[in-house]
């Protein structure tokens, strides 16, 4: 019988604590959540969450909620709040629930959180979840990986911690050819745009634009690298309240 059980311990030694959990609440579907994850949310006496977490899968948590929020200029608590906090939480013997947006493990600065439970001699254990770019496969009903025309996908972050589009190999990401998708970029659409057609991207290369990818409120518009910016502020105009995904390359 595979463990189905939360990662939390059913009973202490005296002076031990419970492991922190992170994990990953997938794109925003409460069914694209893994089994570990509801459980983990079922059995948690609070949930540390950030603001990209659906309110309909923060419902299925019954213990107390905290909201370290960080979407993108809109900073609630800095990373080194959200680590004290949650250590302080753990170190008091209840069960802590740190829950990101899709995986955790992708732009969800994972290793400082990791790292400074670990020097405060916590236990941590990590539950994967959707990331936004499968999400957004799924809901275009298009696969990111083609044969023989795209065999390689790419995360690449479309936005640093100071606001700008990070440096990137440009030649390198065109050169191989495959899926690349930008998290974080709408903002930075038109630039991302430019930056690859110098590189020798095709202008006319598709690329996919979804934003809410698996929520109610999803939308998916297919463009064109070269109306990329356009097509980019008009949708972040008309649905910017929401996350949204940038996918380039030959497979969507
Ligand atoms: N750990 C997350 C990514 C966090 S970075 C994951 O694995 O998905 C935040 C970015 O993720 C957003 O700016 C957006 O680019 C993307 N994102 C997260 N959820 C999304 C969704 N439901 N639809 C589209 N993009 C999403």
């Amino acid at each position: 019988m595979p463990n189905l059980e939360t990662c939390f311990m059913t009973s202490l030694q005296p002076g031990e604590l419970h492991p922190v959990v992170l994990a990953g609440a997938g794109p925003g579907d409460p069914g694209l959540l893994t089994v570990r994850a509801l459980r983990a949310l079922e059995t948690a006496d609070v949930v540390l969450h950030d603001a990209l977490v659906d309110t309909r899968i923060l419902a299925l948590a019954r213990g107390r909620l905290i909201d370290v929020g960080k979407r993108c200029g809109h900073k609630t608590m800095s990373q080194g709040e959200i680590c004290t906090l949650m250590i302080a939480q753990a170190q008091s013997g209840i069960r802590v629930l740190r829950l990101k947006g899709g995986d955790p493990m992708i732009f969800g600065r994972a290793t400082e959180e990791i790292t400074r439970l670990r020097d405060a001699g916590i236990g941590v254990e990590i539950v994967p979840g959707v990331t936004a770019a499968t999400a957004a496969a799924a809901s275009m009903q298009v696969s990111l990986t083609l044969r023989e025309r795209s065999r390689s996908i790419i995360f690449v972050a479309g936005h640093g911690s100071d606001g700008a589009l990070p440096e990137q190999d440009w030649s390198a990401l065109v050169r191989l050819g495959g899926t690349i998708a930008f998290y974080m970029a709408l903002r930075h659409a038109g630039t991302i745009a430019t930056r690859m057609i110098a590189a020798g991207a095709d202008p006319v290369s598709p690329a996919v634009i979804v934003i809410n990818a698996s929520r109610p409120d999803e939308h998916v518009h297919a463009t064109r690298l070269v109306d990329l910016a356009g097509d980019a502020a008009s949708m972040e105009n008309g649905f910017g309240a929401g996350p949204g995904l940038i996918l380039v390359g030959p497979a969507p």
